[in-house]
């Protein structure tokens, strides 16, 4: 049986949490609590393969001990985990409100996105952007889920494309269609579709100050299309579609 790197973080975790030594016996004994289905013979190539890359360091019979190496490890995993698991937290939306937060949010990484990519955006990407908002039949959808993620991406400023990165997991691609479908009801989708077609004029012209204000034009006028449709007795339907929407 072959150890997987989850198995390895676990084993750093628990190595971690523990003031001595731990031998190959405790430590399959606290992979299997944390529901690892394990053997000890797979237990000591792991640790013997830890070894080998520094993060422990054998005590004889008492056991292993993680090296300061090991340490370090151990501990930018615990807050990797921490941090993905806020996002996935933040990314979890339940109801109209964690929406409007939502897209709220997304206004103020997406203003900053737009006047980047004015600035930087390369004239392959400007190109593609063109073609995106001219996009016309099943291209069309596409180029609406799509569109902000590549803004974010043609910014070319670090921070926006981590964070863009996140927020326009394809994981979260249905929360895109659910926003489009609210469009098509409150009627606005032809005037979100113009929008687009303005933000990439502007990043077109290297205009960033026009990209950033039709960017809030543009996030502005969704966040009133969610309230209104949501207060016109569709609030259930958004709850419906967002428990669907499984960030797992
Ligand atoms: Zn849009």
């Amino acid at each position: 049986m072959r150890h997987t790197p989850a198995m390895e973080s676990a084993l750093l975790a628990i190595m971690n949490s523990h003031a001595g030594p731990v031998g190959a016996r405790a430590a399959t004994r606290h992979l299997r609590e944390h529901g690892f289905d394990i053997s000890e013979s797979t237990v000591s190539r792991l640790l013997t393969d830890l070894d080998e890359r520094a993060l422990t360091r054998s005590l004889g019979k008492k056991g292993r001990v993680l090296t300061e190496e090991g340490r370090r490890v151990a501990a930018n995993q615990r807050l990797d985990s921490h941090r993905a698991s806020s996002f996935a937290d933040a990314l979890s939306l339940r109801d109209v409100h964690d929406l409007v937060d939502h897209l709220a949010c997304r206004r103020g990484i997406e203003r900053e996105a737009a006047r980047a990519a004015a600035l930087r955006a390369r004239p392959e990407e400007v190109a593609h952007l063109r073609a995106m908002v001219e996009a016309s039949g099943s291209a069309r959808l596409q180029e609406r889920v799509a569109f902000h993620k590549t803004i974010g991406q043609a910014s070319h400023n670090k921070q926006v494309q981590a964070i863009s990165t996140t927020l326009f997991d394809e994981r979260l691609d249905p929360l895109e269609r659910l926003l489009i479908m609210i469009g098509i009801r409150q009627d606005a989708l032809v005037r979100w579709d113009q929008e687009h077609r303005d933000i990439v004029a502007s990043i077109s012209d290297r205009d960033a100050d026009g990209a950033e204000r039709f960017m809030v034009v543009h996030l502005d006028g969704m966040i009133r299309e969610t309230e209104q449709f949501a207060n016109s007795g569709n609030a259930h339907l958004i709850h419906t579609l967002l428990a669907e929407i499984d960030l797992a």
